[in-house]
Protein backbone atom coordinates (compact mmCIF):
# COMPACT_ATOMS: atom_id res chain seq x y z
CA UNK A 1 0.00 0.00 0.00
CA UNK A 2 3.06 2.19 0.08
CA UNK A 3 4.33 1.58 -2.93
CA UNK A 4 3.99 5.33 -4.52
CA UNK A 5 7.20 5.81 -2.33
CA UNK A 6 9.03 3.78 -4.94
CA UNK A 7 7.81 6.40 -8.05
CA UNK A 8 9.38 9.40 -5.98
CA UNK A 9 13.31 7.72 -5.62
CA UNK A 10 15.17 11.31 -5.00
CA UNK A 11 13.10 13.40 -3.27
CA UNK A 12 14.47 17.40 -3.52
CA UNK A 13 13.24 18.45 -0.48
CA UNK A 14 15.56 19.11 1.95
CA UNK A 15 16.43 22.53 4.56
CA UNK A 16 18.81 25.00 4.11
CA UNK A 17 20.49 26.85 7.03
CA UNK A 18 20.34 30.48 5.74
CA UNK A 19 22.48 33.63 7.42
CA UNK A 20 20.14 36.79 6.79
CA UNK A 21 21.98 39.49 5.10
CA UNK A 22 20.31 42.58 7.10
CA UNK A 23 21.26 41.38 10.65
CA UNK A 24 23.00 38.12 10.50
CA UNK A 25 20.52 35.69 11.85
CA UNK A 26 20.46 31.86 10.91
CA UNK A 27 17.61 30.56 10.38
CA UNK A 28 16.91 27.27 8.62
CA UNK A 29 14.61 27.57 5.77
CA UNK A 30 12.53 24.60 4.12
CA UNK A 31 14.46 24.13 0.66
CA UNK A 32 11.29 23.95 -1.52
CA UNK A 33 9.16 26.54 0.32
CA UNK A 34 6.05 27.48 -1.52
CA UNK A 35 5.89 30.83 0.18
CA UNK A 36 8.47 33.67 0.70
CA UNK A 37 10.31 32.89 4.16
CA UNK A 38 11.04 36.17 6.13
CA UNK A 39 13.69 36.42 9.10
CA UNK A 40 12.67 35.96 12.21
CA UNK A 41 14.62 39.02 13.17
CA UNK A 42 14.58 41.86 10.99
CA UNK A 43 11.46 40.42 8.57
CA UNK A 44 13.85 40.88 5.89
CA UNK A 45 13.54 38.11 2.63
CA UNK A 46 15.66 35.22 3.09
CA UNK A 47 13.90 32.97 0.08
CA UNK A 48 11.42 33.54 -2.31
CA UNK A 49 9.34 30.85 -4.65
CA UNK A 50 10.75 30.55 -8.15
CA UNK A 51 8.63 27.33 -10.13
CA UNK A 52 9.22 24.97 -7.43
CA UNK A 53 12.05 25.64 -6.33
CA UNK A 54 13.04 28.45 -3.47
CA UNK A 55 15.40 31.15 -4.65
CA UNK A 56 17.72 31.74 -1.54
CA UNK A 57 18.64 35.71 -0.80
CA UNK A 58 20.75 35.02 2.01
CA UNK A 59 23.83 33.62 2.49
CA UNK A 60 23.21 28.79 2.63
CA UNK A 61 25.96 28.38 5.32
CA UNK A 62 24.65 24.57 5.92
CA UNK A 63 22.50 22.41 3.63
CA UNK A 64 20.90 19.27 5.43
CA UNK A 65 19.63 16.49 2.99
ZN1 LIG B 1 17.40 39.41 9.40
Amino acid sequence: MSRWIDLIPKPRSRFLLVKCHDCGNEQVVFGNASTVVRCNVCDGILAEPTGGRSKIKGEILDVYT
